[in-house]
C-alpha cells in the first residue's frame, strides 16, 4: 500500500474506492508484493539449486496458490487437506510436500498414495513407514535441532520441549531404525519455528543439518524450514534475506562438495511471501469516548484476525479515509462480545465514523485462521493483479452458516412435548 497524492492505493488503485466496490471487511492482497517477496528471495540465493515451498497454511486461496505456482513456487503443506487444494491448484504431486504432525497413518498413507513427498517427524511412525512401504516409499525426516528461536513462544517449534521433529539427540535410534527398515531417506528438514530474525541462527542451525546428512547416503534435498521474520512495525528489524542467502550458498556448496554431490537447497516460508501483501480493510461503526481511551470500533473482530489477541501480535493499522488528518490516540477494537482489541493506543490520523481502517501484515495467518465466532459472516477477499481487483472468494451469507447443520427438530416435533413447563398460567 503506497500514500500517493494524499492518497492510499494499491498498484495505483485508490484503496478507498476497493473498499467501496466489494464492502467491508475486507481482505486485499497486491500480488505485486507477492512476487517481489519470491524474487528477492531468490535472487539472494546463487550457486544452489535453491526451491522455495510456500507454506500453504498462512493463506491458502486458490489463487493465491495459483500465483505462487506460476512463479515456481513450491508447496508446502501439513494437512492432507492442504495436499488436496493443492493438487486441486494443479501443483504436480512431486512438488508438493507433506510434513505433517501427530497425525493418523492413514493420513500419511492417503499422502503416499496421491504420490506427494513425505516428511516423518516421529520414530515410532518412521518404524511403521518401514514396515508398511519396506523401502518402495522415499521420505524425508523432520528434525528438532534444538536451535532456539521465534517471536514468541507460540511460534518457537524448535525447542527442547517442543511436539515437533525428531530430536537431534535421537539420531542414532533413526540412523538404526532407517537402516533395520531399509528406509529410503531422500531428504532431511527443520522448521524452527516463525520469527527467527538472524541469519547466523539458520546458518547454526543449517551446520546442524549438514552434520547430519553424512548419515544418510540417498539424499536429494535439504529443507531449512523458515522462520524469515518481517516488519509489522516501521522500526523492526527483519532478516537480511540478501545477507541469509549469500552466507548460506556458501556454506551449502561447500556441504555439497563434502557430500560428494549437488543437493537441492529448500525453504519453506509462509509470512515472508504473504504477510506484507494482506490488508484487512475494516469501516469504522462507532466512536466511543470513555475516561481511559478513545475507542475506535470497527466491522470485524478477532473472528477474522486472531493475532493480536492470540498471539499479542503487532499489526499497524492505518486510516485510508483520512491520510492528512491529525494524529490522535485510539484503541482499535473489534465488534465481538469478547475483548478483541486490534491495537492499543495507536497513532492514527484523526478518525470519523464511516472512515476506512487499514489493518496491516494481514497475508499471513490472517485469513487462514479465520471463524465465524458470533455468527459472523468470513469477509471477502480481493487479489491486486496486473492493476486490477479481482474477487477470489465471496463473502459469506446466511447460507454458509447453516451449511453443513442437521435440524433433527423439523421432523421431531419438540414443540408438543410433555416436558417443556409451560410459565404461562
Ligand atoms: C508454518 C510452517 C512454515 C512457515 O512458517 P512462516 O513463519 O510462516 O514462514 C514452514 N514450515 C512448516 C513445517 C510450518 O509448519
Amino acid at each position: 500500500m503506497e500514500l500517493n497524492n494524499s492518497e492510499y492505493t494499491i498498484q495505483g488503485l485508490p484503496v478507498e474506492d476497493i473498499a467501496n466496490q466489494f464492502q467491508t471487511p475486507l481482505y486485499v492482497y497486491d500480488a505485486d508484493k507477492i512476487v517481489s517477496q519470491i524474487n528477492t528471495l531468490r535472487n539472494s540465493f546463487s550457486g544452489v539449486n535453491l526451491r522455495i515451498k510456500y507454506a500453504m497454511k498462512s493463506l491458502s486461496n486458490l489463487s493465491i496458490l495459483k500465483l505462487m505456482k506460476a512463479h515456481k513456487v513450491d508447496l508446502d503443506c501439513v494437512s492432507i487437506q492442504e495436499v488436496l487444494l493443492g493438487l486441486k491448484a494443479g501443483f504436480p504431486k512431486e512438488r508438493i510436500l507433506f510434513t505433517p504432525n501427530s497425525v493418523s497413518f492413514d493420513e500419511i498413507q492417503e499422502a503416499v498414495s496421491l504420490g506427494v513427498v513425505i516428511n516423518i517427524d516421529n520414530i515410532a511412525v518412521l518404524e511403521h513407514f518401514g514396515d508398511v512401504y519396506e523401502g518402495t516409499v522415499p521420505c524425508a525426516i523432520r528434525i528438532n535441532p534444538h536451535i532456539t528461536a521465534g517471536g514468541n513462544a507460540k511460534i518457537q517449534v524448535g525447542h527442547i520441549g517442543s511436539k515437533f521433529g525428531i530430536s537431534i539427540f535421537q539420531m542414532s535410534h533413526v540412523k538404526k531404525v532407517v537402516e533395520s527398515h531399509n528406509i529410503n531417506v531422500v531428504g532431511l528438514h527443520m522448521h524452527s519455528g516463525s520469527d527467527i530474525l538472524d541469519s547466523e541462527v539458520f546458518l547454526m542451525a543449517a551446520n546442524v543439518m549438514f552434520d547430519c546428512a553424512k548419515d544418510f547416503p540417498n539424499l536429494q534435498f535439504i529443507d531449512l524450514g523458515s522462520g524469515f521474520k518481517v516488519a509489522y512495525k516501521e522500526e523492526d528489524i527483519v532478516t537480511n534475506i540478501p545477507e541469509l542467502g549469500k552466507k548460506m550458498s556458501a556454506a551449502f556448496k561447500e556441504f555439497c562438495k563434502s557430500y560428494g554431490r549437488d543437493l537441492e537447497l529448500w525453504f519453506e516460508p509462509g509470512k515472508y511471501l504473504v504477510s506484507e501483501s494482506g490488508h484487512l480493510l475494516t469501516k469504522v461503526n462507532v466512536l466511543k469516548h470513555s475516561p481511559a481511551a478513545v475507542f475506535a470500533g470497527v466491522n470485524s473482530g478477532l473472528n477474522h484476525l486472531i493475532r493480536p489477541m492470540m498471539y499479542d501480535a503487532y499489526h499497524h493499522i492505518i486510516n485510508v479515509s483520512n491520510p492528512q488528518g491529525p494524529n490522535r490516540v485510539y484503541d482499535v477494537v473489534g465488534y465481538i462480545c469478547e475483548t478483541d482489541t486490534f491495537g492499543y493506543d495507536r497513532k492514527i490520523n484523526e478518525i470519523r465514523v464511516g472512515d476506512i481502517l487499514s489493518i496491516q501484515n494481514a497475508g499471513a495467518y490472517s485469513y487462514s485462521m479465520a471463524s465465524n465466532y458470533n455468527s459472523r459472516f468470513r469477509p471477502a477477499e480481493v487479489l491486486v493483479y496486473n492493476g486490477e481487483a479481482h474477487l477470489i472468494r465471496e463473502r459469506e451469507t446466511l447460507e454458509d452458516l447453516t451449511r453443513g447443520q442437521v435440524d433433527i427438530f423439523s421432523n421431531i416435533n419438540i414443540e408438543s412435548s410433555e416436558e417443556i413447563v409451560s410459565t404461562e398460567e
